[in-house]
């Protein structure tokens, strides 16, 4: 079989890859010049079980509300004429009860953990490295009301079998000495052990090198200007270097993926949510810290990838716009100078901005279209990286006729 693979972010690389190691015929096409160019160039690096909780919440819509007359809430909501923003945003309000949170986060973190385990088995399949740290993430709280709010909802995550252990201020200094100094300022922290960290764009430009060696082919700065369907198949996709035919197409384009399927008529309910982050030089190793994790209060993630530290925050409901201004990266650089104010080169930072592909509900979606030949791989919103491994593992279990380890039936479109 011929698989041509629609996007060379982590979902599509990881596609490529299990369809490769089954012997089938790959191509991957994407616009930019090499993989991991946009979502997955720069992420906060988590690969977080820890973390699966919905964004559609009880709390969700008083935080956006809030964050049409104030800047310094972690989501903020741009009002603007988009009938796809207003249709996606009735959806995202319609999950916000405690009952759907719930439901969807349990969704999410099963294919956390499966995908946690699947990175680990791709990664000693082929050897290739990723700044990778088995430290386990630290979850801080600086407020005790917040604590106990924080330890209550991880009873949900654990009951899934994500394990944690909690710390007050005390244990926090000495388990995570670069926080030594401003113990005091925590009202204590979860650390989950079984978390992950590592350069996402390592990893899928690793893995691309392997799945070039096994025959995929790569036809990159093609950008795909349209699918074409004829009746109940997918007939080529027409793209910059001009078309390109395969058997079967699996669909990877992040947060772009409504814009090419939308014209064929299938409608996917993806919203672009922009994250922004920042990358700075570690200056001073013994006060960097050696675990990773997210300031809860200020929902700023920090990790040490190699000799670098990341920091990511923000959620931004505004459309397709990527651009960014050095004053956007000024809440989580005041955080990260606060924590660890000798770690790193503050005056070196390399500034990124791109696009969660962020379904209403919280998972992905992934499996089969309504269209014979399209698969699906795609919207997996704040948490992709941690993820793509099993994701593209069920999308290609599916393909071949396989029943994938877990249960996929809630990710799949028909859900809508
Ligand atoms: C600030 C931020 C922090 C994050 N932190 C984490 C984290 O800590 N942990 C975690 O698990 N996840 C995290 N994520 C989410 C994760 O990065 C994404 O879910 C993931 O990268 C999505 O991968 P993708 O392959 O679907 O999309 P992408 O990486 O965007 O890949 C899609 C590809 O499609 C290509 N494309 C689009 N349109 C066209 C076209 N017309 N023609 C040709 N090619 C096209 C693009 O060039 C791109 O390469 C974060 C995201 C953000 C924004």
């Amino acid at each position: 079989m011929h698989v041509v693979v629609l996007g060379a972010g982590l979902l599509g690389v990881t596609t490529a890859y299990y369809l490769a190691r089954e012997g089938h015929q790959v191509t991957v096409i994407d616009r930019q010049k090499e993989p991991a160019r946009e979502t997955s160039y720069a992420n906060a690096g988590l690969l977080t079980p820890g973390h699966a909780y919905a964004w559609a919440s009880p709390r969700a819509p008083m935080i956006l509300l809030k964050s049409l007359w104030r800047e310094d809430t972690a989501l903020r909501w741009r009002l603007k004429f988009d009938p796809g923003m207003w249709a996606w945003g009735l959806k995202f309000l319609a999950n916000c009860t405690a009952a759907r949170n719930r439901a969807n986060t349990v969704i999410k973190v099963r294919l956390c953990s499966y995908s946690l385990a699947e990175t680990a088995a791709v990664t000693a399949e082929t050897g290739i490295t990723w700044d990778r740290s088995q430290s386990g993430a630290l979850y801080l709280y600086r407020d005790p009301d917040h604590f106990r709010a924080g330890k209550e909802n991880f009873k949900l995550l654990a009951a899934e079998g994500v394990e944690a252990k909690t710390m007050d201020a005390e244990e926090l200094a000495s388990f995570e000495p670069s926080l030594a100094g401003v113990k005091d300022r925590f009202a204590g922290a979860i650390h989950t052990p079984h978390d992950e960290s590592g350069d996402a764009r390592k990893f899928t430009l690793a893995l691309a090198e392997v799945c070039r060696a096994r025959g995929v082919t790569f036809e990159l700065g093609a950008g795909i200007r349209r699918i074409n369907r004829n009746g109940d198949h997918i007939t080529g996709v027409e793209t910059d270097h001009g078309p390109i035919v395969g058997d079967a197409y699996v669909l990877a384009l992040g947060s772009y993926s409504p814009l090419l399927t939308r014209p064929i008529g299938l409608k996917l309910p993806i919203y672009p949510v922009k994250g922004y982050s920042v990358t700075l030089p570690i200056a001073d190793a013994e006060t960097a810290p050696t675990h990773f994790g997210v300031d809860e209060a200020n929902l700023v993630a920090f990790a040490r990838l190699g000799d670098r530290l990341r920091l990511t925050a923000t959620a931004d409901f505004a459309g397709y716009d990527t651009s960014f201004e050095p004053q956007d990266f000024v809440h989580m650089l005041r955080v990260a100078r606060e924590l660890f104010p000798r770690a790193a080169a503050y005056d070196r930072p390399e500034y990124w901005a791109c696009l969660r592909p962020m379904t209403p509900d919280g998972p992905p979606i992934m499996g089969r279209s309504p269209i014979a030949n399209l698969w699906l791989n795609t919207g997996h919103g704040h948490i992709g990286w941690t993820m793509a491994c099993g994701s593209s593992r069920i999308v290609v279990d599916r393909m071949l006729g396989r029943k994938p380890e877990i249960d996929d039936a809630p990710f799949l479109l028909s859900r809508y």
